[in-house]
Protein backbone atom coordinates (compact mmCIF):
# COMPACT_ATOMS: atom_id res chain seq x y z
CA UNK A 1 0.00 0.00 0.00
CA UNK A 2 1.44 3.27 -0.88
CA UNK A 3 -0.27 5.08 1.65
CA UNK A 4 0.57 4.69 5.41
CA UNK A 5 -2.54 3.64 7.59
CA UNK A 6 -1.35 6.63 10.17
CA UNK A 7 -3.46 9.19 7.78
CA UNK A 8 -6.32 7.07 8.19
CA UNK A 9 -8.89 9.29 10.00
CA UNK A 10 -11.98 7.77 12.27
CA UNK A 11 -15.18 7.55 9.62
CA UNK A 12 -17.06 9.45 13.06
CA UNK A 13 -14.95 12.41 12.22
CA UNK A 14 -15.64 12.45 8.10
CA UNK A 15 -18.51 14.39 8.87
CA UNK A 16 -16.78 16.83 10.37
CA UNK A 17 -14.75 17.18 6.85
CA UNK A 18 -15.46 20.12 4.21
CA UNK A 19 -16.59 18.99 0.63
CA UNK A 20 -13.96 18.12 -1.53
CA UNK A 21 -11.57 17.01 1.30
CA UNK A 22 -9.33 14.09 0.81
CA UNK A 23 -9.33 11.55 3.27
CA UNK A 24 -8.23 8.06 4.25
CA UNK A 25 -10.55 5.26 5.93
CA UNK A 26 -10.33 1.79 6.73
CA UNK A 27 -12.46 -0.72 8.00
CA UNK A 28 -14.70 -3.60 7.83
CA UNK A 29 -17.21 -3.45 4.55
CA UNK A 30 -20.91 -4.17 5.67
CA UNK A 31 -22.68 -4.40 2.47
CA UNK A 32 -21.84 -3.48 -1.15
CA UNK A 33 -24.73 -2.44 -3.80
CA UNK A 34 -23.69 -2.11 -7.59
CA UNK A 35 -27.13 -0.36 -8.99
CA UNK A 36 -26.25 0.17 -12.53
CA UNK A 37 -22.73 1.39 -12.72
CA UNK A 38 -22.78 2.89 -9.25
CA UNK A 39 -21.32 1.08 -6.44
CA UNK A 40 -22.05 1.30 -2.89
CA UNK A 41 -20.19 0.24 -0.20
CA UNK A 42 -20.94 1.08 3.50
CA UNK A 43 -17.44 1.03 5.23
CA UNK A 44 -17.91 0.35 9.42
CA UNK A 45 -15.17 0.79 11.66
CA UNK A 46 -15.65 1.44 15.78
CA UNK A 47 -16.53 4.20 15.41
CA UNK A 48 -19.24 4.95 13.12
CA UNK A 49 -19.90 4.10 9.34
CA UNK A 50 -20.30 5.97 5.45
CA UNK A 51 -21.17 5.41 2.40
CA UNK A 52 -18.61 4.99 -0.50
CA UNK A 53 -19.39 5.76 -4.07
CA UNK A 54 -17.61 4.45 -6.98
CA UNK A 55 -18.78 5.18 -10.77
CA UNK A 56 -18.22 2.69 -13.35
CA UNK A 57 -18.20 6.22 -15.86
CA UNK A 58 -15.65 7.87 -14.06
CA UNK A 59 -12.84 4.40 -13.14
CA UNK A 60 -13.78 1.57 -14.84
CA UNK A 61 -11.03 -0.23 -13.53
CA UNK A 62 -11.61 0.85 -9.75
CA UNK A 63 -15.42 -0.11 -10.44
CA UNK A 64 -14.37 -3.28 -11.43
CA UNK A 65 -11.69 -3.71 -8.16
CA UNK A 66 -14.94 -2.85 -6.41
CA UNK A 67 -17.08 -5.37 -7.89
CA UNK A 68 -15.34 -8.03 -6.56
CA UNK A 69 -15.30 -7.30 -2.44
CA UNK A 70 -17.84 -8.33 -0.55
CA UNK A 71 -19.25 -8.24 3.28
CA UNK A 72 -16.39 -8.17 6.34
CA UNK A 73 -13.88 -7.49 3.77
CA UNK A 74 -11.80 -5.22 5.03
CA UNK A 75 -10.71 -2.15 2.63
CA UNK A 76 -8.89 1.22 3.11
CA UNK A 77 -10.34 3.83 1.34
CA UNK A 78 -8.95 7.29 -0.40
CA UNK A 79 -11.83 9.44 -1.25
CA UNK A 80 -13.23 12.51 -1.19
CA UNK A 81 -15.70 13.86 1.13
CA UNK A 82 -18.59 15.16 -0.92
CA UNK A 83 -22.42 16.38 0.81
CA UNK A 84 -24.86 13.86 0.36
CA UNK A 85 -28.41 13.01 1.81
CA UNK A 86 -27.38 9.25 2.56
CA UNK A 87 -29.18 7.07 5.34
CA UNK A 88 -25.65 7.30 7.49
CA UNK A 89 -25.50 11.11 7.46
CA UNK A 90 -24.67 14.08 5.51
CA UNK A 91 -21.09 12.62 3.69
CA UNK A 92 -20.33 10.17 1.75
CA UNK A 93 -16.98 9.47 0.01
CA UNK A 94 -16.34 9.65 -3.66
CA UNK A 95 -13.91 6.34 -3.29
CA UNK A 96 -10.05 7.42 -5.66
CA UNK A 97 -8.53 4.55 -4.48
CA UNK A 98 -9.02 1.02 -2.96
CA UNK A 99 -6.55 -1.08 -0.83
CA UNK A 100 -8.11 -4.33 -0.57
CA UNK A 101 -6.50 -5.62 3.03
CA UNK A 102 -8.09 -8.83 3.69
CA UNK A 103 -10.94 -10.91 2.13
CA UNK A 104 -13.84 -12.61 4.58
CA UNK A 105 -14.31 -16.29 3.26
CA UNK A 106 -18.06 -16.32 1.73
CA UNK A 107 -20.53 -16.75 2.85
CA UNK A 108 -19.74 -14.91 6.05
CA UNK A 109 -21.51 -17.14 8.85
CA UNK A 110 -23.75 -14.85 10.76
CA UNK A 111 -24.76 -11.55 9.32
CA UNK A 112 -24.00 -9.21 12.55
CA UNK A 113 -26.35 -6.74 11.92
CA UNK A 114 -29.45 -8.92 12.16
CA UNK A 115 -28.39 -9.90 15.54
CA UNK A 116 -31.72 -9.86 16.42
CA UNK A 117 -32.78 -12.56 14.27
CA UNK A 118 -29.85 -14.90 15.22
CA UNK A 119 -29.83 -17.51 17.72
CA UNK A 120 -28.04 -16.53 20.92
CA UNK A 121 -26.34 -19.52 21.08
CA UNK A 122 -25.25 -19.22 17.41
CA UNK A 123 -24.27 -15.44 17.57
CA UNK A 124 -21.59 -16.46 21.17
CA UNK A 125 -20.06 -19.51 18.87
CA UNK A 126 -19.12 -16.50 16.00
CA UNK A 127 -19.03 -13.19 18.61
CA UNK A 128 -16.48 -11.77 17.09
CA UNK A 129 -18.15 -11.49 13.90
CA UNK A 130 -21.27 -10.41 16.26
CA UNK A 131 -19.77 -8.34 18.33
CA UNK A 132 -19.50 -6.22 14.69
CA UNK A 133 -22.82 -5.22 15.24
CA UNK A 134 -22.72 -1.17 16.81
CA UNK A 135 -25.66 -2.27 19.01
CA UNK A 136 -23.75 -5.19 20.43
CA UNK A 137 -20.55 -3.57 20.30
CA UNK A 138 -21.54 -0.49 22.58
CA UNK A 139 -22.80 -3.16 25.59
CA UNK A 140 -19.03 -3.47 26.25
CA UNK A 141 -18.85 0.23 25.45
CA UNK A 142 -21.06 1.47 27.94
CA UNK A 143 -19.47 -1.77 30.24
CA UNK A 144 -16.42 0.08 30.10
CA UNK A 145 -17.87 2.91 31.48
CA UNK A 146 -19.74 1.78 34.35
CA UNK A 147 -17.04 0.32 35.46
CA UNK A 148 -14.51 2.74 35.53
CA UNK A 149 -16.96 5.08 37.22
CA UNK A 150 -17.25 3.00 39.96
CA UNK A 151 -13.53 2.52 39.94
CA UNK A 152 -12.99 6.34 39.60
CA UNK A 153 -15.80 7.06 42.97
CA UNK A 154 -14.29 4.56 45.17
CA UNK A 155 -10.54 5.66 44.38
CA UNK A 156 -11.70 9.21 45.18
CA UNK A 157 -13.68 8.25 48.40
CA UNK A 158 -9.96 6.84 49.99
CA UNK A 159 -10.32 2.84 48.58
CA UNK A 160 -7.50 0.93 46.81
CA UNK A 161 -7.75 -1.77 44.28
CA UNK A 162 -6.42 -4.71 45.47
CA UNK A 163 -6.08 -8.31 43.55
CA UNK A 164 -6.95 -11.24 46.00
CA UNK A 165 -6.38 -15.05 45.12
CA UNK A 166 -8.80 -16.95 42.77
CA UNK A 167 -7.36 -20.17 43.24
CA UNK A 168 -8.58 -21.12 46.91
CA UNK A 169 -8.54 -23.60 49.81
CA UNK A 170 -12.23 -22.68 51.09
CA UNK A 171 -15.38 -22.14 49.89
CA UNK A 172 -16.28 -18.79 50.46
CA UNK A 173 -19.69 -17.91 50.41
CA UNK A 174 -20.91 -21.68 51.61
CA UNK A 175 -23.18 -24.69 49.68
CA UNK A 176 -21.60 -26.57 47.29
CA UNK A 177 -21.58 -23.77 44.34
CA UNK A 178 -17.81 -24.17 44.16
CA UNK A 179 -15.60 -25.31 41.08
CA UNK A 180 -13.31 -27.37 42.19
CA UNK A 181 -9.52 -27.22 40.05
CA UNK A 182 -6.58 -29.84 40.89
CA UNK A 183 -4.17 -27.91 42.53
CA UNK A 184 -1.11 -30.34 42.33
CA UNK A 185 -1.51 -32.43 44.93
CA UNK A 186 -4.08 -30.79 46.86
CA UNK A 187 -8.07 -30.28 46.44
CA UNK A 188 -8.80 -26.05 45.50
CA UNK A 189 -11.59 -23.90 44.56
CA UNK A 190 -12.29 -21.20 42.17
CA UNK A 191 -13.11 -18.01 44.67
CA UNK A 192 -16.69 -17.39 44.62
CA UNK A 193 -15.74 -14.33 46.25
CA UNK A 194 -12.60 -11.93 47.44
CA UNK A 195 -15.03 -12.02 50.74
CA UNK A 196 -12.20 -13.14 53.02
CA UNK A 197 -9.48 -12.04 52.05
CA UNK A 198 -11.13 -8.30 51.46
CA UNK A 199 -11.88 -8.82 55.27
CA UNK A 200 -8.20 -9.99 55.26
CA UNK A 201 -7.16 -6.51 54.28
CA UNK A 202 -9.48 -4.72 57.08
CA UNK A 203 -7.13 -6.56 59.61
CA UNK A 204 -4.15 -5.08 57.70
CA UNK A 205 -5.62 -2.00 58.93
CA UNK A 206 -5.99 -0.81 54.80
CA UNK A 207 -9.54 0.71 55.78
CA UNK A 208 -11.26 1.23 52.45
CA UNK A 209 -10.21 -1.54 49.38
CA UNK A 210 -11.85 -2.21 46.64
CA UNK A 211 -11.54 -5.48 43.81
CA UNK A 212 -12.70 -6.02 40.33
CA UNK A 213 -11.92 -9.23 39.72
CA UNK A 214 -14.00 -12.64 38.44
CA UNK A 215 -16.11 -14.56 40.51
CA UNK A 216 -16.98 -17.88 39.81
CA UNK A 217 -20.41 -19.93 40.76
CA UNK A 218 -20.68 -24.17 40.00
CA UNK A 219 -24.58 -23.05 39.95
CA UNK A 220 -26.83 -25.12 37.62
CA UNK A 221 -28.71 -22.78 37.13
CA UNK A 222 -30.19 -21.83 33.38
CA UNK A 223 -31.23 -18.31 33.66
CA UNK A 224 -31.17 -14.82 32.21
CA UNK A 225 -29.19 -13.38 34.89
CA UNK A 226 -26.60 -16.08 35.92
CA UNK A 227 -22.79 -16.50 34.49
CA UNK A 228 -21.19 -19.09 36.43
CA UNK A 229 -18.23 -16.79 35.51
CA UNK A 230 -19.29 -12.80 36.14
CA UNK A 231 -16.78 -10.28 37.04
CA UNK A 232 -17.65 -8.65 40.77
CA UNK A 233 -17.39 -5.19 42.04
CA UNK A 234 -16.36 -5.61 46.04
CA UNK A 235 -16.12 -3.16 48.53
CA UNK A 236 -14.70 -3.41 52.31
CA UNK A 237 -14.49 -0.69 54.94
CA UNK A 238 -14.07 -0.53 58.37
CA UNK A 239 -15.04 1.77 61.17
CA UNK A 240 -18.91 1.77 60.23
CA UNK A 241 -21.71 2.34 62.40
CA UNK A 242 -23.59 -0.17 60.81
CA UNK A 243 -24.79 -1.62 57.46
CA UNK A 244 -25.92 1.89 56.78
CA UNK A 245 -23.11 3.16 55.88
CA UNK A 246 -21.67 0.62 53.01
CA UNK A 247 -25.29 1.06 51.70
CA UNK A 248 -24.80 4.85 51.45
CA UNK A 249 -21.20 4.28 49.65
CA UNK A 250 -22.76 1.69 47.51
CA UNK A 251 -26.08 3.72 46.32
CA UNK A 252 -23.50 6.79 45.41
CA UNK A 253 -21.34 5.02 43.67
CA UNK A 254 -24.06 3.20 41.60
CA UNK A 255 -25.77 6.64 40.92
CA UNK A 256 -22.35 7.57 39.87
CA UNK A 257 -21.53 5.03 37.24
CA UNK A 258 -25.39 5.42 35.76
CA UNK A 259 -25.18 9.01 35.32
CA UNK A 260 -21.37 8.73 33.91
CA UNK A 261 -22.98 6.51 30.98
CA UNK A 262 -26.06 8.48 31.14
CA UNK A 263 -23.80 11.31 30.17
CA UNK A 264 -21.31 9.92 28.35
CA UNK A 265 -23.41 7.48 25.58
CA UNK A 266 -27.04 8.55 27.05
CA UNK A 267 -27.94 9.68 23.37
CA UNK A 268 -26.91 5.79 21.32
CA UNK A 269 -28.18 4.25 23.77
CA UNK A 270 -31.20 5.96 23.17
CA UNK A 271 -31.27 4.35 19.82
CA UNK A 272 -30.10 0.87 20.44
CA UNK A 273 -31.94 -0.56 23.61
CA UNK A 274 -34.96 -0.84 25.17
CA UNK A 275 -34.47 1.33 28.09
CA UNK A 276 -32.26 4.09 29.04
CA UNK A 277 -29.86 4.46 32.42
CA UNK A 278 -32.44 7.33 34.14
CA UNK A 279 -30.52 8.93 37.09
CA UNK A 280 -32.56 8.14 40.53
CA UNK A 281 -33.60 10.69 42.47
CA UNK A 282 -34.46 8.75 45.50
CA UNK A 283 -33.21 5.25 46.71
CA UNK A 284 -35.57 3.84 48.72
CA UNK A 285 -34.80 1.36 51.73
CA UNK A 286 -37.66 -1.36 52.90
CA UNK A 287 -36.72 -4.20 55.03
CA UNK A 288 -37.66 -7.50 53.85
CA UNK A 289 -41.05 -7.99 55.93
CA UNK A 290 -42.16 -4.34 54.73
CA UNK A 291 -41.23 -6.08 50.97
CA UNK A 292 -43.24 -8.88 52.12
CA UNK A 293 -46.20 -7.08 53.05
CA UNK A 294 -45.73 -4.76 49.95
CA UNK A 295 -46.20 -7.71 47.89
CA UNK A 296 -49.36 -9.28 50.01
CA UNK A 297 -51.08 -5.94 49.60
CA UNK A 298 -50.83 -6.57 46.07
CA UNK A 299 -52.14 -10.34 46.41
CA UNK A 300 -48.81 -11.68 45.74
CA UNK A 301 -47.43 -14.26 49.09
CA UNK A 302 -43.90 -15.29 49.15
CA UNK A 303 -43.25 -19.20 49.21
CA UNK A 304 -40.87 -18.55 51.93
CA UNK A 305 -41.21 -15.88 54.94
CA UNK A 306 -37.74 -15.56 55.08
CA UNK A 307 -37.19 -15.17 51.26
CA UNK A 308 -37.66 -12.70 48.78
CA UNK A 309 -37.50 -14.93 45.24
CA UNK A 310 -36.66 -13.80 41.91
CA UNK A 311 -40.61 -13.25 40.79
CA UNK A 312 -40.96 -11.34 44.11
CA UNK A 313 -38.15 -9.16 43.14
CA UNK A 314 -39.21 -8.24 40.14
CA UNK A 315 -42.74 -7.82 41.17
CA UNK A 316 -41.32 -5.61 44.22
CA UNK A 317 -39.31 -3.61 41.51
CA UNK A 318 -43.00 -2.60 39.59
CA UNK A 319 -44.64 -1.51 42.67
CA UNK A 320 -41.56 0.56 43.78
CA UNK A 321 -41.29 1.86 40.10
CA UNK A 322 -45.44 2.48 39.95
CA UNK A 323 -45.62 3.93 43.48
CA UNK A 324 -42.42 5.21 44.48
CA UNK A 325 -41.01 6.52 41.64
CA UNK A 326 -37.86 4.39 41.82
CA UNK A 327 -36.19 2.15 39.80
CA UNK A 328 -33.49 1.54 42.53
CA UNK A 329 -34.21 0.78 46.14
CA UNK A 330 -32.75 -1.71 48.70
CA UNK A 331 -34.17 -4.26 50.77
CA UNK A 332 -32.88 -4.61 54.45
CA UNK A 333 -32.41 -6.89 56.91
CA UNK A 334 -32.64 -10.39 55.43
CA UNK A 335 -33.04 -13.68 57.46
CA UNK A 336 -29.70 -15.29 58.81
CA UNK A 337 -31.18 -18.14 57.50
CA UNK A 338 -30.12 -17.10 54.04
CA UNK A 339 -27.29 -14.69 54.72
CA UNK A 340 -23.24 -16.22 54.90
CA UNK A 341 -21.79 -16.93 58.07
CA UNK A 342 -19.34 -14.07 58.13
CA UNK A 343 -22.97 -11.58 57.93
CA UNK A 344 -23.71 -9.56 61.52
CA UNK A 345 -26.95 -10.39 63.06
CA UNK A 346 -29.27 -7.71 63.90
CA UNK A 347 -28.06 -7.26 67.65
CA UNK A 348 -32.20 -6.47 68.60
CA UNK A 349 -33.50 -9.38 66.89
CA UNK A 350 -31.07 -12.02 65.65
CA UNK A 351 -32.61 -14.05 63.22
CA UNK A 352 -32.44 -10.84 61.51
CA UNK A 353 -28.90 -9.56 59.67
CA UNK A 354 -27.38 -6.12 59.50
CA UNK A 355 -27.67 -6.73 55.66
CA UNK A 356 -29.05 -5.60 52.49
CA UNK A 357 -29.37 -6.10 48.73
CA UNK A 358 -29.63 -3.49 46.30
CA UNK A 359 -32.35 -4.32 43.23
CA UNK A 360 -32.05 -2.48 40.00
CA UNK A 361 -35.40 -2.36 37.86
CA UNK A 362 -36.33 -5.94 39.82
CA UNK A 363 -33.02 -7.60 39.90
CA UNK A 364 -30.50 -8.19 42.38
CA UNK A 365 -27.52 -6.34 41.48
CA UNK A 366 -25.90 -5.76 44.79
CA UNK A 367 -25.86 -7.92 48.08
CA UNK A 368 -23.36 -6.54 51.19
CA UNK A 369 -23.75 -6.19 54.76
CA UNK A 370 -21.72 -5.73 58.06
CA UNK A 371 -19.49 -8.30 59.25
CA UNK A 372 -19.07 -10.11 62.53
CA UNK A 373 -16.25 -8.98 63.86
CA UNK A 374 -15.82 -10.66 67.22
CA UNK A 375 -13.81 -13.48 66.86
CA UNK A 376 -15.50 -15.78 69.24
CA UNK A 377 -19.28 -14.59 68.22
CA UNK A 378 -17.68 -14.99 64.40
CA UNK A 379 -16.45 -18.88 65.40
CA UNK A 380 -19.66 -19.80 67.09
CA UNK A 381 -21.77 -18.42 63.35
CA UNK A 382 -19.31 -20.66 61.60
CA UNK A 383 -20.80 -23.52 63.67
CA UNK A 384 -24.32 -22.70 63.24
CA UNK A 385 -24.10 -22.76 59.18
CA UNK A 386 -22.98 -26.34 59.70
CA UNK A 387 -19.09 -25.42 58.97
CA UNK A 388 -15.99 -27.05 59.64
CA UNK A 389 -14.15 -24.48 62.15
CA UNK A 390 -10.91 -25.91 61.23
CA UNK A 391 -11.01 -25.02 57.54
CA UNK A 392 -11.54 -21.56 58.34
CA UNK A 393 -9.19 -21.12 61.16
CA UNK A 394 -6.70 -18.90 59.12
CA UNK A 395 -9.60 -16.84 58.81
CA UNK A 396 -11.06 -16.46 62.09
CA UNK A 397 -6.98 -15.82 62.64
CA UNK A 398 -7.27 -12.02 61.08
CA UNK A 399 -10.03 -11.28 63.82
CA UNK A 400 -8.17 -12.34 67.12
CA UNK A 401 -5.46 -9.38 67.22
CA UNK A 402 -7.04 -6.09 66.53
CA UNK A 403 -10.46 -5.78 64.29
CA UNK A 404 -12.23 -2.67 63.40
CA UNK A 405 -15.94 -3.40 63.07
CA UNK A 406 -16.73 -2.94 59.21
CA UNK A 407 -18.99 -4.08 56.52
CA UNK A 408 -18.62 -4.49 52.69
CA UNK A 409 -20.32 -5.42 49.53
CA UNK A 410 -20.59 -7.43 45.65
CA UNK A 411 -22.21 -6.06 42.68
CA UNK A 412 -22.20 -8.20 39.74
CA UNK A 413 -20.71 -5.74 36.79
CA UNK A 414 -22.90 -7.64 34.08
CA UNK A 415 -26.03 -7.12 36.11
CA UNK A 416 -25.37 -3.56 36.24
CA UNK A 417 -25.03 -3.36 32.88
CA UNK A 418 -27.55 -5.35 31.91
CA UNK A 419 -30.32 -3.58 34.08
CA UNK A 420 -28.79 -0.25 32.58
CA UNK A 421 -29.41 -1.06 29.00
CA UNK A 422 -32.94 -3.52 29.81
CA UNK A 423 -31.62 -6.55 28.34
CA UNK A 424 -33.10 -9.69 28.53
CA UNK A 425 -30.15 -12.10 28.91
CA UNK A 426 -27.24 -11.22 31.05
CA UNK A 427 -24.89 -13.41 28.52
CA UNK A 428 -24.83 -10.56 26.01
CA UNK A 429 -23.42 -8.33 28.33
CA UNK A 430 -20.21 -11.20 28.99
CA UNK A 431 -17.60 -11.29 26.07
CA UNK A 432 -17.67 -15.26 26.13
CA UNK A 433 -19.75 -16.07 28.51
CA UNK A 434 -19.76 -19.09 30.73
CA UNK A 435 -22.83 -21.33 31.69
CA UNK A 436 -23.58 -24.99 32.39
CA UNK A 437 -23.51 -25.51 28.62
CA UNK A 438 -20.74 -23.43 27.33
CA UNK A 439 -17.30 -23.74 27.62
CA UNK A 440 -16.18 -22.55 24.84
CA UNK A 441 -14.66 -20.08 22.81
P1 LIG B 1 -28.77 -14.47 43.13
O1 LIG B 1 -29.65 -14.57 44.33
O2 LIG B 1 -29.24 -13.49 42.12
O3 LIG B 1 -28.42 -15.80 42.56
P2 LIG B 1 -26.68 -14.26 45.05
O4 LIG B 1 -27.42 -13.60 46.15
O5 LIG B 1 -26.44 -15.70 45.09
O6 LIG B 1 -27.37 -13.87 43.64
P3 LIG B 1 -24.31 -12.86 45.92
O7 LIG B 1 -23.46 -13.89 46.51
O8 LIG B 1 -25.12 -12.00 46.81
O9 LIG B 1 -25.28 -13.52 44.83
O10 LIG B 1 -23.40 -11.98 44.94
C1 LIG B 1 -23.35 -10.57 44.90
C2 LIG B 1 -23.76 -10.05 43.54
O11 LIG B 1 -23.03 -10.70 42.52
C3 LIG B 1 -25.20 -10.30 43.17
O12 LIG B 1 -26.03 -9.28 43.68
C4 LIG B 1 -25.17 -10.27 41.66
O13 LIG B 1 -25.15 -8.95 41.16
C5 LIG B 1 -23.82 -10.89 41.35
N1 LIG B 1 -23.95 -12.32 41.06
C6 LIG B 1 -24.05 -13.33 41.94
N2 LIG B 1 -24.13 -14.51 41.33
C7 LIG B 1 -24.09 -14.25 40.02
C8 LIG B 1 -24.12 -15.06 38.86
N3 LIG B 1 -24.20 -16.40 38.94
N4 LIG B 1 -24.03 -14.46 37.64
C9 LIG B 1 -23.94 -13.12 37.54
N5 LIG B 1 -23.91 -12.30 38.60
C10 LIG B 1 -23.97 -12.85 39.83
MG1 LIG C 1 -27.15 -11.84 47.03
Amino acid sequence: MSSSLKERIRIADVFSKNNGEKVLIAGWIEAVRIIGGVIFIVLRDRSGKVQAVIKKNIDEKLFNEASELGSEDVVAIKGEVKEAKTSLGDREIVVEKLYTISRATKPVPIVPEDWEKTNINVRLDWRFLDLRATRNRLIFVVTDEAVNALREFYRSNGFIEVFTPKIVSEATEGGAEVFPVIYFDKPAFLAQSPQLYKQMMMAAGFERVFEVGPAYRAEKHHTNRHLTEYESVDIEMSFIDSHEDVMKMVENAVIYSIKKVNEKYGSYIKQYFPRIPEIPSNVPRITLREAHKLLENKGFKQPDPNDLDTEGERLLGEIMEKEYGSQLFFVTEYSWLYRPFYTMKKPEEPSLTRSFDLIYRGTEIVSGSQREHRADVLENQIKEKGLNVKNFEFFIKFFRYGMPPHGGAGLGLERLVQMMLGLKNIREVRLLPRDPERLSP
